[in-house]
């Protein structure tokens, strides 16, 4: 049987399926397309859910991908609120929520990830909260008040962004890391520090290699209690422990998922017409490498973008630079290309405090870089890292440690 003439559906209204959905309009497709969300909203972009949402600096019309009006004109039938619950390849078909069943030419899984949970923390506690979807940040900011004795878990970026946020809203509050430092996982050294040594001087109790016991509450949480013995009161207790990926769908289908829903150079999955893109998906990022995923904004963007070229018949390898950024206060943290959590190559001080770490492979080319510094003053930089990267030539190590050597001369040589 031909499945040509079915739509092309996408899975996860979210901000990579979003991206693909307008860019296949874009491109000029004008079948049939199905964008499908179990989310309320047309699709957006998750990046102020943590910043300026909470701080009442923008609604979701100023971070929406496209407005629902906007979804009409171009023909895109978004079905929000009903998701997929059941996948079967060989007969290019899917189920929804409410029973119906879709069939698909080509399909594209950006189902994302939701908040990984906390098991010592009883989820019917009233303020007790996760932050992923902007529903979750509206119920945040309502009780991000001046006074309120906030226990933030996890000093990941969530936690981070959360506790810069709620400081400057005037909330007392208390971090709470697993780790030895805060992002270990993903920042260097000198980013962990730097990143502490902010949150302390802006009033964070910050607290390392801390183990939960229990948070506990009858009906709302009213405190924190460490496995050491401490009990930490508060009002209101947010979770940033990670995000897992959403890949129950792809698994149950059959398709190859290791830490995401595995996928080629193109983007494609194990299943003949299924692409995946965004934080579910598992990709290599250089032919030889490993499998990985990126939980960025960036990628959303980039992968989404180019599953639509793809799902349109391109045979497009994906090799987009990887990056990041997190505003914390009045600073930034700028990621570009491939880093490590360990020692920078190289590095030199930027005007005003701050910084640009380097990491250059054995042949001394630009892999990653990191800068750090108030508002987007490292902003440049990264750019320019970014310009490097791509240049892929032998670097002196003296040149870059060198702050009065501009960057941009190094791209000339
Ligand atoms: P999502 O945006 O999560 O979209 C997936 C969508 O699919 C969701 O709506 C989900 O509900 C839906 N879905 C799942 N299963 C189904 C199903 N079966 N049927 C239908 N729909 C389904 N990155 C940065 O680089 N910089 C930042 O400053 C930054 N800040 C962030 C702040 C917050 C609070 C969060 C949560 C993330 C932030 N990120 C940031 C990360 C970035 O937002 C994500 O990497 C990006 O949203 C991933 O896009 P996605 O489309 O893959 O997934
Ligand atoms: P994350 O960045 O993975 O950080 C989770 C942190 O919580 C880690 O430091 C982890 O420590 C710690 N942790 C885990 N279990 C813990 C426990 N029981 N008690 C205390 N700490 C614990 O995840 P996240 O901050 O929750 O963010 C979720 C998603 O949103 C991610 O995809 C993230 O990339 C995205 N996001 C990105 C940005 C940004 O890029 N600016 C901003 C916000 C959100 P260990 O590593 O030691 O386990």
């Amino acid at each position: 049987m031909s499945f040509a003439n079915a739509p092309l559906v996408i899975v996860g209204a979210g901000h990579a399926g979003g991206r693909a959905a307008l860019t296949l309009r874009g491109e000029g497709y004008s079948g049939r397309l199905i964008l499908i969300g179990d989310e309320r909203h047309p699709p957006y972009e998750r990046p102020p859910l943590s910043k300026g949402l909470l701080q009442g600096r923008v609604e979701l019309a100023g971070y929406s991908l496209c407005d629902s009006a906007r979804l009409a004109e171009l023909d895109i039938e978004h079905l929000a609120g009903n998701p997929v619950k059941c996948l079967e390849p060989q007969r290019h078909r899917l189920q929804l929520a409410d029973g119906s069943w879709l069939h698909y030419a080509r399909l594209l899984l950006a189902t994302g990830g939701r908040s990984r949970r906390l098991a010592s923390a009883p989820e019917h506690l009233l303020n007790l909260l996760y932050l992923r979807t902007h529903d979750e940040a509206l119920a945040l900011r309502v009780v991000l008040q001046p006074g309120t004795r906030v226990v933030i878990i996890g000093g990941g970026f969530i936690g981070l962004e959360v506790a810069s946020t709620a400081r400057v809203l005037g909330c007392t509050v208390t971090l709470l890391e697993a780790g030895p430092r805060l992002a270990g996982r993903v920042l260097p050294e000198q980013l962990s520090s730097v990143l502490l040594e902010r949150h302390r001087s802006q009033g964070v109790d910050v607290r390392l290699n801390v183990a939960i016991e229990a948070v506990q509450g009858t009906t709302c949480v009213e405190s924190v209690k460490l496995v050491d013995g401490q009990l930490l009161p508060c009002d209101l207790v947010v979770v940033g422990i990670g995000m897992q990926p959403n890949t129950e769908l792809a698994v149950a289908a059959g398709l190859e998922v290791g830490q995401g829903i595995r996928v080629d150079a193109q983007l494609r999955t194990s299943a003949p017409d299924i692409f995946a893109a965004g934080d579910v998906c598992e990709f290599r990022l250089h032919p030889q490498g490993g499998f990985q995923r990126q939980e960025t904004w960036r990628n959303a963007e980039a992968q989404g973008r180019h599953a639509a070229l793809n799902l349109l018949g391109g045979e497009l390898p994906f090799d987009a630079i990887p990056g990041f950024w997190s505003d914390q206060y009045d600073w930034g943290l700028q990621i570009v290309g491939v880093i490590a959590n360990t020692q920078p190559t190289t590095s030199r001080a930027t005007p005003g405090g701050g910084f640009l770490l380097f990491y250059l492979d054995a042949e001394q080319r630009l892999q990653g870089a990191c800068g750090w510094g108030l508002g987007n003053s490292v902003g440049k930089d990264i750019k320019l890292c970014e310009r490097l990267i791509a240049l892929h030539n032998p670097l002196s190590m003296d040149a870059l440690a060198d702050a009065d050597v501009p960057l941009k001369q190094l791209l000339r040589n």
